[in-house]
């Protein structure tokens, strides 16, 4: 008998799933808004103009490859603290900040979950009802007690904002708390500057630790209001945190993983402590992270003129979902459902659209367009082409 044999099959990813059935569908004008990924205006993943650009110097260059340092590349992990917490933070200065960069933004959940759990073992990790799913599956499989706070108000479509600070003000203290920095996945409901600086009060009051997951700075506002809370929470006085961010979306380089996690200590010596145990978990993990999408990250970030060229084509991509968003909920109202008004006060790629799972069925069955049985709709996803077979399916199921 095979030593596997008692081995069960352990169910797949949902939205993964729902991907292979849109790709085996044969019918024409079908539209996949189950993805998290920013399609443009023809429906292909951009290849953006600063990343090509380093990309060609790259490949000219033909440079041999040895192993990077277990925390990663320092031209990534210094232009990325800059870029999350802002080049002047007195944080920076203070050395009271360590980045290393890691595979993808969930790489960075990853490592930090594990240092979190080695440092702080009694802890449990409190995240927003709902969140992404793969936050609750990471912080379990490192061995966390993972509990919900109130986020997203149904009746509103927007945040329970009472029922949040009720529930973070439950938490004992040293919870570890998780934070999406903007364009929230999967409700698209963020917080106000107003409510994020009462949020950061509450959390210094309480003495948790907020871990802010940033996986889509620059996709609402910009770089820096979109890092509002990073901002916000080093101005506050506390004296730990972490971070996470990804440029999977913000540099179209999501096969590419990359990402970063930065940890805060209160003073150089600790956080040299800290990023100690980081670098620990880092080389019992995968021992150092690749070379390529950090060079091209590196690249762009590094040099004043491709940064702004980037920043240039994010707002361009921003200002496309802004624009999807409105025409969405104009054109709804025109076909007689404008009860989806609040689309557009939803940040980001995502937006819990209020359609329920039977209606979800009816627009992948009769219209061939696939959402996510929640009803979350990746809006960056709509272009120009699929926006009125969008419209006329949703406007049909919801009447
Ligand atoms: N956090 C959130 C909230 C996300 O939506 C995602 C990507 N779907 C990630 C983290 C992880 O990003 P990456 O693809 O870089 O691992």
């Amino acid at each position: 008998m095979s030593l596997f044999a008692s081995v069960e099959m352990t169910p797949g990813d949902p939205i993964l799933g729902l991907t292979e059935a849109y790709l085996a569908d044969t019918r024409a004008g079908k539209v996949n808004l189950g993805v998290g990924i920013y399609y443009d205006e023809q429906g292909r993943i951009p290849l953006m103009r600063a990343v090509r650009e380093v990309e060609q110097a790259l490949a000219l260059e033909a440079k041999s490859r040895g192993y990077l340092p277990i925390d990663g590349m320092p031209a990534y992990d210094q232009a990325t603290q800059r870029l999350v917490f802002g080049a002047e933070s007195p944080l920076l200065a203070a050395g009271r900040v360590a980045t290393s960069q890691t595979v993808g933004g969930s790489g960075a959940l990853r490592v930090g979950a594990d240092l979190l759990r080695k440092a702080l073992p009694e802890a449990k990790v409190a995240i927003s009802s709902p969140s992404w799913e793969n936050h609750r599956v990471v912080f379990t499989a490192a061995g966390f007690e993972v509990v919900d706070y109130a986020y997203y108000d149904p009746s509103t479509h927007g945040l329970d904002f009472a029922g949040m600070q009720a529930d973070l003000g439950k938490l004992e203290p040293g919870t570890v708390v998780l934070l999406h920095a903007c364009c929230h996945n999967p409700t698209g409901v963020d917080l106000t500057v107003e409510q994020w600086k009462q949020v950061v009060a509450l959390v210094k009051d309480r003495g948790l630790l907020p871990f802010i997951d940033m996986a889509y700075q620059g996709f609402d506002k910009g770089i820096d209001a979109d890092a509002v809370a990073v901002r916000l929470f080093a101005e506050s006085g506390i004296e730990s945190f972490v971070v996470a961010n990804s440029y999977s979306k913000s540099f179209s380089l999501y096969g590419e993983r990359v990402g970063a996690l930065s940890i805060v200590g209160a003073n150089r010596e600790e956080t040299l402590r800290v990023q100690s145990l980081v670098k620990r978990t880092i080389r019992s993990n995968y021992s150092s992270p690749s070379t390529h999408g950090a060079a091209l990250v590196a690249g762009v970030l590094n040099s004043v003129e491709l940064r702004a060229m980037w920043e240039a084509e994010l707002g361009e991509m921003r200002e496309r979902i802004h624009a999807m968003r409105a025409g969405m909920v104009e054109k709804l109202a025109a076909n007689g459902a404008p009860q989806f008004d609040f689309i557009q006060r939803q940040a980001g790629m995502f937006s819990y659209s209020g359609l329920s799972k039977a209606q979800v069925d009816r627009l992948r069955e009769e219209y061939a367009i696939y959402a996510i049985g929640t009803g979350r709709i990746c809006v960056a996803a709509l272009n120009r082409g699929n926006l009125e077979t969008v419209v006329a399916a949703v406007g049909a199921v919801s009447r």
